[in-house]
């Protein structure tokens, strides 16, 4: 280290450049927690004690992880003045580290939506053209990296909203294996395929904030336990020897006919260097999408049933109890979850949940079956982000179920539980490279050789 500068000035230069911001990226920033971290590490270095890879490292973090004392809004109404009473494992783990949280990152409401639009602090601005969308749900976090205010961001991905905006921003962004990382203090969205990942502009970085966050958490019975994934593991030569891609993505009417061509053309490179190419079959995407909304609905109405102004959120006062309830909700929640509540209460109510909600489960089980199957065959499955690029903003607000559909191609791998990172390469909005369960490494590998050969 050269001390070239000290880590209170960087962490100031980073702030400054967060609250001038006219991209809506911040819904809090931390400055006074983190000019107080800064101040201990510059401490460190003055004594010449030994600093870590993450220490002084600032960092974002998606609004919806509970960082003790600070707000967690979720971007909502109803807990626009929520303060965490405990921090999530993840974020415990980075401080823990010596990284310096800087700010709560602008986001879809509890995650819901894929541009982050769906917000009460107004809609994330695309880092590369202002007039599109940023992405979603962790729209602030990808733009926050893309623009260089954070170095990376924690963002949360239940069905594509840390692969979907880091696409649309053209950076890295891994939703790791199902379980990897904790999601103690994640507020919870679908828990089931709750994933809690970073967002860089290296595939290094992602590496080295993946190793700090990942293990077993007593908290939360879903982790387990893995290993650090070496720098070396992932930049050795090429292991990968058969890679595939789902035929009807790529034959769908709905995709660009750019991103279409620019898919291929990158088959073609990879298959130039002497990897065999596979054409796989799927399930058609309104499946994919039909089966995820079903069940990330469902959970949510569930999870969200906590939220009614007594144990949590803004309390709006009517009548009685049953009023106060109603009245709180009907005016805190935005039109988008309000949608998702209602439809996930009705596919799991009587009469309709064995037709709907148990259907759907059988659904994901064999979808689940044919990724087994098809990893048996390949090593990697390479994947477009989304049919079509960044809209405009103000474009998808009128449209849900075009905005629904924009998600065909994120939301299998998140029913699948699957470790798949979007890399900045390959067509406009990146690419999204996946491999089997709890074959992180391999996914960064692939990263490194795309890297090397376009
Ligand atoms: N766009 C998807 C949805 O709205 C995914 C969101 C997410 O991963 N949080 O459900």
């Amino acid at each position: 280290m050269n001390k070239e500068i000290s880590c209170t000035n960087l962490v100031q230069e980073k702030l400054e450049l967060l609250k001038q911001n006219t991209h809506n990226t911040v819904n809090s920033l931390l400055e006074d927690l983190a000019l107080d971290l800064a101040t201990k590490i510059d401490a460190k270095i003055e004594k010449g004690q030994e600093i870590g890879l993450l220490e002084g490292i600032p960092f974002g973090i998606k609004d919806v992880y509970m960082v003790q004392g600070t707000l967690t809004t979720a971007s909502s109404n109803l807990l626009k003045n929520y303060k965490s009473s405990y921090t999530a494992s993840a974020i415990q783990k980075l401080l823990d580290a010596g990284a310096i949280p800087l700010v709560k990152e602008n986001c879809d409401s509890f995650g819901h939506g894929s541009s982050s639009e769906n917000t009460i602090f107004g809609a994330v601005k695309n880092a590369i053209n202002p007039d599109l969308v940023g992405g979603g749900s962790s729209g602030g976090s990808a733009v926050n990296v893309a623009k260089e205010y954070t170095v990376f961001s924690i963002g949360g991905d239940t069905g594509g909203s840390i692969r979907q905006p880091a696409g649309y921003n053209k950076i890295y962004g891994l939703k790791p294996t199902y379980g990897r990382v904790s999601r103690f203090g994640l507020m919870a969205y679908a828990s089931s395929t709750d994933c809690v990942g970073p967002i860089a502009k290296s595939i290094e970085d992602i590496r080295i904030v993946l190793n700090v966050i990942s293990g077993k958490d007593i908290k939360d019975q879903t982790t387990y336990a893995s290993i650090e994934i070496l720098k070396d593991n992932i930049s050795k030569n090429n292991t990968i020897k058969t890679i595939g891609y789902y035929k009807n993505f790529i034959e769908s009417e709905v995709i660009s006919s750019d991103i279409k061509s620019d898919f291929l053309a990158t088959i073609d490179k990879i298959k130039a260097k002497g990897i065999q190419i596979e054409e796989l079959d799927f399930f058609e995407s309104e499946t994919l999408v039909s089966t995820y909304y079903t069940l990330a609905m469902a959970e949510t109405a569930s999870n969200l049933s906590r939220l009614d102004g007594t144990n949590y959120g803004s309390r709006i006062e009517g009548d009685n109890l049953k009023d106060t309830y109603s009245i709180t909700r009907s005016e805190n929640f935005s039109e988008e979850t309000k949608r998702r509540i209602v439809g996930g209460n009705q596919v799991l109510s009587q009469g309709f949940s064995d037709e709907i909600y148990l259907k759907s489960l059988n659904l994901r089980d064999q979808i689940t079956a044919n990724f087994e199957k098809d990893f048996n065959k390949v090593d990697i499955i390479l994947s477009p982000i989304t049919p079509n690029s960044p809209p405009k903003i103000g474009a998808s607000l009128n449209n849900p179920l075009t905005m629904y559909l924009s998600d065909a191609y994120t939301v299998g791998f998140s029913l699948g539980q699957l470790p798949t990172l979007t890399a900045p390469k390959g067509t406009e909005i990146g690419i999204q490279i996946t491999a089997a369960k709890k074959n992180d490494e391999l996914v960064l590998q692939f990263a490194n050789f795309l890297n090397d050969i376009l």
